[in-house]
């Protein structure tokens, strides 16, 4: 439960625990704590970094925040921040809220910024986006808008997806905005990589920390999102505390195509020479995006194997837990930020001399 400071208005108004976006964020006290304080002291800063895995509730957290800076209702209280939370309920509140199936929310001044979120012609370009969040995206979204008021009067906020992913020409062009934002501009950069942003963001922004999520909730979580309670014990335990990788290893329309990373490592491993291994390691360079969850659907495997062996007294449970090691290490380097192919060629030969 989050500490509430004494200003904290009847409890009856904070009655629902999913009224508002905050209210959603799950089991993260210290940062959403941090950003009531911040509410109900009138003190929110003007440029946050939310640090933490990815699926851990950041991006919630910046939506909610957002979401009390909009409200009509809270803003329009007399007293400097008397109410911490948003009322949940005014139309800016309704239309701060993330929309299943679309990026961005409706309200015009809540701006999400992500690399490729927006067709090149919107902001002024030529090509997609492709590696990194361009300066033609900050220069349309954030400086042409830097003068003027909010559409609404409230508040502008804009949220930053991936931050790490803004280019250096981006950064810079950010740096002056971010530092002195004009009155009731807000933003909040979301990484799950902060040693790689560029110093000159870190230390213009205020850290909030998100942490991992207890393998109970992500189970919890997958339960009342359909998924059986055994299997989603076993994913939550793979999906490092983030409700994204979790989604991703039980989502089925993906799993095709984890199947076959599997099936392949495996024949790798088991194959006479060592072709089918450097054949997946290339691969791996073109699938970069999913071979993490194809390394822990692996290790799922692994564990599966390990398991049913060990139950027969089969000394081949040995060699499948060793094998399971290797996958969960090499999702691991993978995370770190190895090479993809590297990676891959050296868990198979690993694998093999098990
Ligand atoms: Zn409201």
């Amino acid at each position: 439960m989050a500490i509430m400071p004494s200003t904290a208005p009847d409890p009856a108004h904070r009655a629902g625990p999913s009224r508002t976006i905050l209210g959603q964020v799950r089991s993260q006290p210290t940062a959403v704590a941090t950003l009531e304080r911040a509410l109900a002291t009138g003190r929110v800063h003007h440029a946050y970094l939310f640090d933490g895995p990815d699926g851990v509730g950041k991006e919630l957290a910046a939506f909610g925040l957002a979401q009390a800076l909009v409200c009509e209702v809270r803003g329009s209280s007399p007293a400097a921040g008397a109410a911490p939370e948003a009322c949940g309920e005014c139309s800016a509140c309704k239309r701060t809220s993330p929309r299943e199936g679309h990026a961005r929310p409706l309200h015009p001044d809540v701006v999400v910024l992500e690399r490729g979120l927006y067709e090149p012609a919107q902001i002024g370009r030529r090509t997609p986006e492709a590696q990194e969040l361009s300066i033609d995206q900050v220069r349309t979204l954030v400086l042409a808008r830097a003068a003027f008021p909010p559409h609404e009067g409230r508040a502008k906020v804009f949220i930053v997806r991936r931050a790490d992913e803004l280019s250096i020409s981006a950064t810079n062009a950010l740096l002056k905005t971010l530092e002195e934002p004009g009155k009731g501009t807000h933003f909040i950069l979301l990484c799950s990589r902060p040693d790689t942003l560029l110093p000159t963001i870190r230390s213009r922004t205020l850290r909030v920390r998100f942490a991992p999520l207890p393998d109970t909730v992500v189970t919890e979580l997958l339960v009342a999102r359909g998924t059986a309670q055994e299997t989603a014990g076993t994913l939550a335990a793979l999906s490092g505390g983030s409700m994204a990788t979790a989604l991703a290893l039980a989502d089925p329309e993906e799993s095709s195509k984890r199947q076959q990373f599997v099936e392949k490592a495996l024949a790798a491993v088991e194959s006479p020479d060592l072709g089918t291994g450097l054949e997946l390691a290339e691969e791996a360079k073109k699938n970069k995006d999913v071979l993490e969850i194809s390394l822990q659907a692996l290790a799922i495997r692994l564990a599966e194997e390990a398991r049913r062996t060990a139950a027969n007294g089969d000394r081949h449970a040995d060699v499948a837990a060793a094998r399971y090691r290797l996958a969960l290490s090499a999702a691991q380097e993978l995370d770190a930020n190895a090479s993809p192919q590297l990676t891959v060629e050296s868990m198979i030969v690993r694998m093999r001399s098990v």
